[in-house]
């Protein structure tokens, strides 16, 4: 069952917070009907997405939107995240999703080729109270979103941190999907953060441990290499939505009203599909004539 949980360690000064996300990349998988390699890259993506609905969103109102354009084959990665209590919403999408790559050497999914590294990742947050936002643009390090959001965090927020996102996916689907990322506060000792690297060292891949259906509390403890203490319990990632007709209806409008007569004149209807959920939406002939007026 996938769940978020936040704990601390070294009396309060690391805190890390591990993520299971096998099902919902599972439906994300079915919605965008991913690859293999798409599949990897997404989960990746769509995770780190989430658990920064924890760690970047505080008020409800708040919206993160997430792009990555790295330049590779699967095109741009978009993602746009919500909090609602407990709550981490998140709807994304990428470019191509049926692009698939041949395995790298080492036998592992190429998400840095089919991602690209030659782009930016690109973090904007708004509250949909206020005009002003805010926009953080770091250059990709590898394409592989681990590192790329890592270094994002240190360069953007000044925020040290340890990620890992992994995703195991076989042609029966996604058989595990998580990450974790570790904060160190400011007080952290040179001693507490050797023994967290020589933890990471031995530590399995993220993807290995939830396979092994370790729980998110061994995972935390094998990561950090010391006894951890519950912070949250019960949090959780969903993929939502939020498009309806009334969304594109807007968005034909906006088109003005020589496209909107050029559509009717060339198809006598229009078929929308929503990017990030791929639900279809059909406008009749006299839905888009009542839109012109
Ligand atoms: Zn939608």
């Amino acid at each position: 069952m996938d769940s978020v949980k936040k704990f601390l360690s070294k009396n309060g000064k690391v805190s890390v917070i591990c993520a299971q996300t096998t099902e919902l990349i599972e439906e994300i998988k079915q919605i965008h009907d991913l690859t293999p390699t798409t599949t990897a890259v997404m989960g990746r993506f769509a995770t780190i997405s989430g658990i920064m609905g924890f760690t970047n969103i505080k008020e409800d109102d708040d919206k993160l939107t997430i792009q990555i354009r790295g330049g590779g084959p699967a095109g741009s990665l978009v993602s746009v995240v919500k909090r609602n209590g407990n709550i981490s919403k998140i709807k994304a999408y990428l470019d191509n999703s049926h692009v698939e790559l041949p395995l790298k050497e080492n036998g592992k999914i190429d998400v840095g080729g089919a991602v690209g590294n030659q782009g930016f990742l690109n973090i904007i947050k708004k509250n949909e109270m206020a005009e002003e936002g805010y926009t953080g643009l770091v250059p990709l390090v590898s394409g592989e979103i681990a590192e790329d959001f890592a270094e994002y965090f240190a360069k953007s927020e000044q925020k040290p941190t340890v990620l890992a996102l992994g995703v195991l996916v076989n042609k029966d689907g996604v058989q595990a999907s998580g990450g974790y990322m570790i904060n160190l506060m400011p007080d952290s000792t040179d001693e507490d953060i050797s023994k967290i690297e020589n933890a990471l060292s031995v530590a399995p891949s993220i993807s290995q441990m939830l396979a092994e259906n370790k729980s998110l509390e061994e995972i935390a403890k094998t990561v950090i290499g010391d006894e951890v203490t519950l912070l949250e319990d019960n949090l959780k990632i969903e993929f939502e939505c939020d498009c309806s007709k009334e969304t594109f209806e807007k968005a034909l409008i906006s088109l003005g009203k020589d496209d909107l007569n050029e559509i009717i004149q060339k198809d006598g209807k229009a078929d929308i599909v929503c990017h990030f959920c791929n639900k279809q939406y059909h406008f009749t002939k006299e839905e888009l004539e009542n839109l012109i007026k």
